[in-house]
């Protein structure tokens, strides 16, 4: 008898890559992701509302500032 596991196991978001990449690889995506989801402080207005608009380019969603960054993380 065959029974079907869950398609998505233990790697949380990363689980739609399939099992092309291996546990290590996810794990160091799954960091990433995280760095790259929270809120980072704009340097102009202080306020935690920096998110990362595409790589490299953060933007604040209080002042409207853009400072270009690093890919994952604002400088
Ligand atoms: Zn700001």
């Amino acid at each position: 008898m065959l029974v079907h596991m869950p398609r998505t196991r233990k790697v949380g978001a990363s689980g739609k890559y399939g099992v092309r990449y291996g546990k290590r690889i996810k794990d160091r995506w799954i960091a990433v992701h995280v760095v790259q989801k929270q809120r980072h402080k704009c340097p102009r207005c202080m306020k935690p509302s920096l998110r990362r608009e595409s790589a490299g380019i953060w933007s604040c969603r209080k002042c409207g500032l853009k400072v270009a960054g690093k890919a994952y993380k604002p400088s």
